[in-house]
């Protein structure tokens, strides 16, 4: 039988048969990187331990707010033809407001990012992560809906009695089976926080017209709690939702894969396969072409198409022709609208392998995540302030070769603007370093001082870009035009 429809693929809340990894890409692109700052590659064992110092977080590292007045001064004046908002730009009370809030409660964030680090949780069993972090937006002031959207680990934190603006975040913390927070989900926690604190600071001092929402967004390692969370309704009225990852690398227009998965059953009939084989139905045999074909269309794939799979159950005795067999597969591509191509010529594989061997096939997709729109419009916004404070960025198309992984987000960024870009915990000055994400050594360095550091400077960006479109509304209204115009393509 062949399964037209997928069978859980409009399910909110349905097992994927495979776990997407977010950014496994990385560890594809750094360890093949001739990137000539290999030499700065560390081993874990080289990482500073934390010393507690929360001091960590003013190291002199990260530029003086003076050192950035200038720049975002020429920034905002560029963006903004409100003479009242110009002369606060000039001043730079706006970034001070946010870049204060961040670091004031650098070391509560510390606490909870090490707290997170060393209870590792998996997929919608965040149960401590999300009583750390509500309560502790609750402390600070944010309204919070707890277990939100049907999700018993998922959040939504608000502040901001406007709603004209909304400026929407999300914050990750779900774990690796094996190796803990080898993702660096306790980091991206803490930034979610970090950039909605910034936000609701400069909205609080300044009267601002707006909202901030932190979305607490579970199990981005396997089926996607946004996914979810965007069916039900979570993020309608955000006017933009933006995020940070921690890798070994500064990227701003990071290239996930779109990425969908399939379990596909081949139904045969079994036999004695030395007396009778020649009355059996050999699913193993449609499960062995499906494989073989797969490997053959591979050299007409463009070089950016993955399609990758195991056999999961391959019959139960050498003696005994298979009726049935079961595989998994996952099919990747630059864009949604490509991957649905490459899913019909995978499908047609699966159903010629059945229709050959005499075999019926179920095929199962599972819930897909999309490539991620980066709005470039938002992008250098946070690339700015970024740049002010030492990283530094290749050109967005030498960024974009760099393709592998997928994640939930990319399916926000189909819904509404948004950015995900990826910042690089192990060094301050953009050096590509040889941690690949999903490892054992990324978890190590996931809980150094420098990564938190790393993590505040990019939280402090983000939350910036947030506050400009409040600030400036022809921004946004760029930032929206320049979506509806992605998201056609
Ligand atoms: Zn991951
Ligand atoms: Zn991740």
């Amino acid at each position: 039988m062949s399964s037209e429809k997928p069978a859980f693929a409009s399910s909110s809340h349905a097992p994927s048969v495979s776990s997407p990894g977010c950014l496994d890409i990385f560890r594809a692109i750094f360890n093949n990187s001739s990137n000539d700052n290999t030499a700065d590659e560390k081993t874990t064992s080289e990482f500073p331990r934390d010393s507690a110092s929360d001091d960590d977080a003013s190291t002199p590292l990260i530029p003086t707010y003076e050192g950035l007045e200038a720049q975002m001064r020429d920034l905002l004046v560029d963006q903004d033809n409100n003479s009242e908002l110009l002369e606060l730009c000039k001043g730079n009370e706006f970034a001070k407001t946010v870049f204060h809030a961040i670091e004031k409660v650098s070391k509560e964030l510390r606490e909870i990012s090490l707290k997170i680090h060393e209870e590792p949780e998996l997929a919608f069993k965040e149960y401590k992560a999300h009583a750390l972090l509500t309560d502790y937006l609750e402390k600070k002031g944010f309204k919070v809906e707890r277990k939100a959207f049907g999700l018993d680990t998922a959040f939504v934190a608000r502040a901001g009695k406007s709603d004209k603006v909304t400026i929407g975040f999300c914050s990750e913390y779900d774990a690796l089976p094996g190796i803990g927070h080898g993702c660096g989900h306790n980091l991206i926690a803490i930034a979610g926080v970090a950039a909605a604190i910034g936000v609701k600071a400069a909205i609080k001092k300044f009267g601002l017209h707006a909202q901030v929402k932190l979305f607490g967004t579970p199990a981005e390692e396997t089926t996607g709690g946004k996914i979810v969370m965007l069916e039900r309704g979570a993020f309608k009225n955000v006017d933009v939702c933006m995020m940070l990852h921690g890798a070994n690398a500064d990227l701003s227009y990071p290239a996930f894969l779109a990425l969908d998965t399939a379990e596909v059953e081949f139904f045969g009939k079994a036999s004695h396969a030395s007396a009778t084989p020649w009355e059996g139905v050999n699913a193993l045999d449609a499960a062995i072409m499906t494989y073989t074909s797969i490997g053959l269309m591979r050299q007409q794939l463009h070089p950016t198409q993955r399609v990758h799979g195991i056999i999961k159950d391959g019959g139960k005795a050498a003696n005994i022709i298979p009726d049935y067999t079961l595989s998994q597969y996952t099919v990747r591509a630059l864009k949604y609208s490509e991957l649905m191509v490459l899913k019909k010529r995978v499908e047609a594989i699966f159903n010629a392998a059945a229709r050959s061997t005499g075999c019926t096939v179920s095929i199962k997709w599972g819930v897909p995540y999309k490539d991620i729109l980066t709005n470039s419009v938002l992008t250098q916004k946070f690339e700015h302030y970024m740049k002010a404070q030492g990283a530094k960025y290749l050109p967005k198309e030498e960024q974009l070769r760099k393709v592998g992984g997928s994640t939930d987000m990319g399916n926000l960024t189909y819904a509404l603007p948004g950015i995900h870009p990826v910042f690089n915990i192990l060094n301050l000055e953009s050096k590509d370093v040889n941690v690949a994400l999903h490892t054992r050594a990324f978890a190590e360095a996931a809980m150094q001082p420098i990564a938190h550091t790393a993590t505040l400077r990019a939280a402090k960006c983000l939350a910036m870009t947030g506050v400009e479109c409040i600030l400036d509304r022809k921004l946004l209204q760029k930032v929206k035009k320049e979506f509806e115009e992605n998201k056609e393509k």
